[in-house]
């Protein structure tokens, strides 16, 4: 039985929950916790699942005659994980409810509602129709008999075993004077999750953006750091407008200095910040080409304690483990989020295990996995000496344009030197030679976009 039938199965069972988190903890909701907000009387919220991704809220208010607040708590990891961006909540004639979200934690609503007998749902809907669906694993593998080649897609750019982003927010002026040049000097690339403004009232510490606004557009103009989306003003909305603008402002503002390249940028709103709106976060990031770059990071901040040695033991284990290992700083300096000796310390660690990482900007590492979950490779034809092949993918190449490495093994020993690599148009495509589970490998990089390839081999 699969999780989302064991969710329908389970909404035979009926919770009736008042009062606080705790009485509704355990698995009858498939990890959903629902009660009322800071709440002790009379009103009462029962929840039900009702289907995949979907949840019914009734709520009895007794005698009860204030406002309520309903609070639901999604799972946004694990197997019975919610597509928390995706998630709606509608009253029973189908009317969207404005819904109280925490800035970093999308998956937990507070939905206010009046003490009257209704129903509520909290949903999200299924894969949306029409999209293709993903090529398998196996078919980014491609083993051809004549030639005794075998091409696949590299997990990470380059071949690299795992990912890291390092990342940081609030455009303090300790970016562009430490954060930036350390950066430079180990040739990492940094995100920078920026509040481009403009100064409003009751924003004051975010003017910091503006006062250095010629500084950030010489880091946009030079390229060599991405920066992101972290709102415009880091202050949190109430209504649908104003969190168009809070998201739409800081995107085209992060546009407008970097003419030219892709519109996909990394969004995080920003801890401490609270977002109302009747919308579904995919609304917004579809609508600005946006990713959720919000949770799953490690806060590198001093005051977590005994960061450096933790960001040893994490980077070591997602080498170990092939993954994309996020990290994120505030400030940069003595006295401030994390002291420029503990900052360095930790760019010391990733510089030994360069050799494995691909260290790039968020948007970069986004790009690439996402291009290659929906990348196919192809044969065309091939005999002794030539292999023609098609790399088929489904992404926007507007969007993501960040190339693809793909990895070259002949199954007998031979010089790989002897492989040429043309694109359709009969271009040489330049190849580097590497290693890849102790064997020689030939790397080269392609667009990721539909394209055909040729390789031929010399006897
Ligand atoms: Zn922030």
């Amino acid at each position: 039985m699969s999780s989302r039938d064991e969710q329908v199965t389970r909404a035979l069972i009926v919770l009736t929950l008042v009062g606080s988190l705790t009485s509704v903890r355990g698995a009858d909701l498939g990890g959903v916790a629902v009660a009322l907000d800071a709440y002790e009387g009379p009103a009462s919220v029962a929840a039900e699942v009702v289907g995949p991704f979907k949840l019914q809220l009734t709520v009895n208010p007794g005698t009860e005659n204030r406002a309520l607040a309903i609070r639901v708590s999604l799972p946004s990891s694990g197997p019975r994980a919610w597509p928390t961006a995706d998630v709606e909540v509608r009253d029973a004639e189908g009317k969207a409810m404005m819904v109280r979200h925490v800035g970093i934690e999308w998956g937990k609503l507070i939905i206010p509602v009046p003490a009257v007998a209704a129903k509520y749902f909290v949903q999200a809907p299924g894969p949306r129709e029409g999209k293709p669906k993903p090529p398998t694993e196996k078919e980014r593998v491609l083993v051809d008999g004549p030639t005794g080649l075998r091409l696949g897609i590299a997990k990470w750019y380059d071949g690299r075993t795992a990912a890291l982003s390092i990342r940081f927010d609030d455009s303090h002026p300790t970016h562009l004077t430490k954060a930036v040049p350390i950066l430079r000097e180990y040739g990492f690339r940094g995100t920078f999750m920026v509040n481009p403004g403009p100064p409003e009232p009751g924003s004051r510490k975010r003017y910091d953006f503006v006062d250095h606004r010629a500084e950030w557009e010489a880091v946009a103009r030079d390229g060599h750091h991405e920066l992101a989306n972290h709102s415009a003003h880091h202050r949190g909305v109430t209504g649908d407008d104003a969190m168009e603008a809070e998201i739409g402002d800081a995107a085209r503002a992060i546009w407008a200095l970097t003419p030219g390249k892709s519109k996909l940028m990394a969004l995080n709103l920003g801890g401490g910040t609270q977002w109302e709106t009747t919308r579904t976060l995919r609304y917004y990031l579809d609508k600005y080409h946006q990713f959720d770059a919000s949770g799953n990071s490690t806060g590198m901040d001093d005051s977590y304690g005994n960061r450096v040695e933790n960001f040893r033991r994490m980077l070591e284990q997602h080498i170990e483990r092939g993954l994309w290992l996020r990290i994120h700083y505030h400030y940069i300096g003595e006295g401030l989020s994390s002291s420029e000796a503990n900052f360095r310390a930790a760019m010391e660690i990733a510089k030994a295990h360069q050799p494995d990482l691909w260290i790039a900007g968020m948007a970069d590492i986004h790009k690439y996995e996402t291009e290659r979950n929906a990348a196919r490779l192809t044969p065309v034809r091939s005999d002794a000496t030539q292999l023609e092949f098609q790399i088929a993918c489904q992404t926007n190449p507007e969007l993501y344009d960040q190339p693809l490495t793909l990895e070259l093994t002949r199954s007998n020993p031979a010089d790989e030197n002897r492989a040429t690599i043309k694109d359709a148009k009969g271009q040489v495509i330049p190849a580097r030679r590497g290693e890849a589970d102790g064997g020689a490998v030939l790397r080269f990089d392609v667009a990721p976009r539909d394209g055909k390839y040729s390789i031929e081999i010399k006897p």
